[in-house]
């Protein structure tokens, strides 16, 4: 293990101070950005246009990569997963997701990434939050997941969801320099409107989200509708203040970025299902321009869960239809999220989970 700096953890302003520093001509920094971003580079000699005895300097201090392996795993639906190791030995998960058009044209290439190891909100339903929170990920840690995935399948990504495991806007900072980096800078990756930041409510960060400018995409996992069967699903809510508050923060967020947003719903068997659930969901959802997102749960009983977590069910197909319709009736917009890679483990921190039992049992 080292303990270089990664480089990708430099913003725009830092590169052109550290060359300056060197005292490197002054165009080498946008040749660097464009090596990282456009290019790929995960070593510096991948950067032939920096003189060798440049990029020996580079590499006293920096180092070009975030992981010492990974694997990946490849699904018949052409999603893919990828484990990565990180230097200190902690392992982390990323999914390409292709979507395809009706003439089976690609249409979006989108990558979930993970913003930390772990997860300290403990959602009931969720792989990721049993294993608690080891720790942040750093903005070189989420902009590598990135950059592996183009480099590794030779593709080119058009969005990024903040969906893989952790709480990203319990890791602002971090989260925030990626997006810059990804976004910003004489090569511009992705534009900010095909990002997309998932929280499950934290409150302070939907409010510090709302004034980054451009703005991103917010989703909210709502997964309830009522204060009483929230409470029991993700402690947050309790924590935080209950839905009023939140869904208050989530109309300000559309109202200074004019951003439409997202609501995720896991319809559980009995718990939060019925019409009224439904009705209430399209009342929600109509507040701003806004689409609910029907997620099918994800087994999770590898886990071994207990209490409340153990009695989730999902609804079966004919429910899912019939619940999508209601907040149709309703007025509200909704669909039935596809789901990707369900032979490969590819749900929110299911893989990383997995793995670590099966190496802790060797
Ligand atoms: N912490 C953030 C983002 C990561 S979770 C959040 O909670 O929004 C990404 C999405 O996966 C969330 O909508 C979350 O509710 C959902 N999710 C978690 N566990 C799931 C499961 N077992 N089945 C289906 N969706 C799940
Ligand atoms: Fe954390 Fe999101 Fe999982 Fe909740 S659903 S435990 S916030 S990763």
């Amino acid at each position: 293990m080292t303990n270089k700096l990664n480089i990708k953890d430099l913003s725009w302003e830092d590169l052109n101070t550290l060359t300056q520093q060197l005292e490197l001509p002054k165009f080498r920094a946008e040749q660097i950005w464009r090596g990282l971003y456009q290019h790929l580079a995960i070593s510096s000699e991948e950067m032939k246009l920096i003189p060798k005895v440049q990029r020996d300097l580079l590499d006293k201090n920096y180092r070009f990569n975030s992981f010492q392996s990974y694997k990946k795993f490849v699904s018949i639906d052409g999603s893919v997963k990828f484990l990565f190791e990180l230097w200190d030995g902690e392992k982390v998960e990323a999914v390409y997701m292709p979507w395809h058009d009706e003439e089976g044209k690609l249409e979006r290439a989108t990558i979930c990434v993970s913003s930390q190891i772990g997860c300290g909100l403990d959602c009931k339903f969720c792989a990721t939050g049993t294993m608690g929170l080891t720790r942040n990920l750093k903005a070189s840690e989420i902009i590598d997941q990135i950059i592996t995935c183009e480099k590794d399948l030779g593709i080119t990504l058009t969005n990024i969801v903040f969906m893989g495991m952790g709480e990203p806007l319990l890791n602002f900072n971090n989260v925030m320099k990626s997006i810059e980096n990804l976004s910003g800078g004489p090569f511009k990756k992705f534009r900010r409107k095909r990002i997309t930041v998932s929280t499950s409510g934290v409150i302070p960060g939907i409010r510090k989200l709302a004034e980054l400018q451009p703005p991103v995409k917010l989703a909210l996992s709502l997964h309830a509708t009522t204060n009483g069967a929230r409470d029991k699903i993700i402690p947050l809510n309790q924590k935080s203040g209950g839905l009023n508050p939140l869904l208050l923060e989530i109309e300000k967020y559309y109202r200074k970025t004019k951003m439409p947003l997202t609501y995720e719903y896991i319809p559980f068997k009995g718990l939060n299902d019925t019409e009224q659930d439904a009705k209430r969901l399209a009342k929600i959802a109509k507040r701003v321009p806004s689409r609910v997102n029907l997620i099918p749960f994800n087994d999770i009983s590898f886990t071994e869960p207990t209490g409340i977590s153990a009695s989730l069910r999902p609804v079966d197909d004919k429910k899912m239809n019939e619940f999508v319709n209601q907040i149709k009736s309703f007025g509200g917009v909704a669909i039935v999220r596809d789901t990707f890679g369900s032979d490969i483990d590819a749900a929110c921190g299911q893989l990383a989970l997995s793995e670590k039992e099966s190496t802790e049992n060797e």
